[in-house]
């Protein structure tokens, strides 16, 4: 039976319910959850990048586990462990308070640290893989720990082992990033550039780098607490070069990125092009700056939202033969 609201806990903030909703504090509250509730079993760090589209039957673990402790040391790097429901962007701004390199052009993406790895993250040219190090985690089925390092991870554009084969099936206790002392900056990305241009910064310290990224997040993405989202609804595709090249003669200001030997589209440039842009729909809308932006217009049902999603999946499929899947996780 439902009956434990989620609405707090989604930055939608649409309402769905849950069989059991608890908080967990420690890696002993797991261990006392699975003991205690029957599975399945669902994990939520800040609820930024769900959509409940209905009800779950389901017991829900809101990850509260804290703390942000130095491991180790040398000349060069940090290592540093994280708890999973420590926020994202208050390690960042540790890290830069630290004088620590890495994580600076992260900054301002919401959610918790146990969420980062599942998507593996990314932002202005960098994404956490960059200085992960290695993470623990508790498995959903049997109780039993495991240590992921790199490797087991597969990180890949908004990817990781955690959305395929052991999606949902480990909750993500703590984890370790490797911080660089030396200053290792990446204004690689035309729009930090041009900002640090405007204000005159020739060799920009992590704090601007980050106030720089902050603000030009501000002015680009609605606020979650203003407006429900979930920041970019679908993943840009990637597509062959052939395709990208067809798309191209018939659509010469298409927008694309090269992406290995393979072309990323820019999702949002096909969803503004087809005229989704400003659009609303029983309360579900297509943010008016951001075409990649799902937006909650009022509505208290995720699965108007969803249904906006896939009306926008099944339009830019028929007029571009391109398909974009979302980037949101989707329940109920
Ligand atoms: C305004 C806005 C801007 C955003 N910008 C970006 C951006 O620039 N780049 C980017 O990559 N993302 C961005 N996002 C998406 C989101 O911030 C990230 O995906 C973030 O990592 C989600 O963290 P969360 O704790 O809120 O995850 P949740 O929404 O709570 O969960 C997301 C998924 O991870 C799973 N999960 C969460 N915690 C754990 C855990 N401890 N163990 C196991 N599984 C877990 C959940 O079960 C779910 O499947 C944005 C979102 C918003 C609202």
């Amino acid at each position: 039976m439902n009956k434990f609201s989620l609405q707090p806990f989604n930055t939608f903030g649409v309402d769905a319910q849950c069989s059991n909703l608890i908080k967990i504090y420690s890696e002993q509250d797991i261990y006392d959850t699975l003991l205690t509730y029957g599975d399945p079993y669902k994990v939520v760090g800040g609820g930024s990048n769900i959509l409940l589209a209905g009800d779950i039957e389901a017991t829900v673990m809101l990850n509260q586990i804290k703390g942000i402790q130095v491991i180790d040391e040398d000349d060069n790097h940090v290592l540093v462990t994280v708890g999973g429901g420590e926020n994202w962007h208050n390690l960042v701004m540790w890290s830069i308070s630290h004088n620590l390199s890495g994580l600076q052009n992260l900054s301002l993406i919401p959610g918790s640290v146990g969420a980062a790895p599942i998507q593996n993250i990314g932002a202005y040219g960098v994404e956490q893989s960059s200085c992960f190090h290695s993470l623990r985690a508790i498995s959903l089925t049997s109780g039993l720990t495991k240590l992921y390092y790199r490797e087991d991870c597969k990180f890949g554009y908004r990817d990781s082992i955690f959305k395929k084969l052991d999606a949902g099936k480990y909750i993500i206790t703590h984890v370790s990033y490797m911080l660089s002392k030396e200053v290792n900056i990446n204004v690689s990305y035309g729009a930090i550039r041009n900002e640090l241009n405007n204000r005159k910064i020739e060799t920009p310290t992590l704090k601007q780098i980050s106030n720089v990224i902050c603000d030009i997040r501000a002015s680009k993405l609605p606020d979650p607490i203003v407006v429900g989202n979930a920041g970019s609804f679908f993943k840009n595709p990637i597509v062959t070069i052939e395709a990208y090249e067809s798309l191209l003669q018939k659509y010469p200001e298409i927008v694309a990125f090269p992406f290995g030997d393979q072309m990323k589209l820019s999702a949002g440039w096909l969803i503004d092009r087809a005229g989704w842009k400003g659009h609303s729909q029983n309360g579900a809308g297509v943010y008016k700056n951001h075409a990649l932006v799902l937006i909650n217009d009022g509505t208290n049902s995720g699965g108007d939202i969803w249904q906006l999603a896939m009306d926008i999946q099944a339009d830019v499929l028929t007029k571009y033969g391109v398909e974009v899947a979302p980037e949101v996780n989707v329940w109920g």
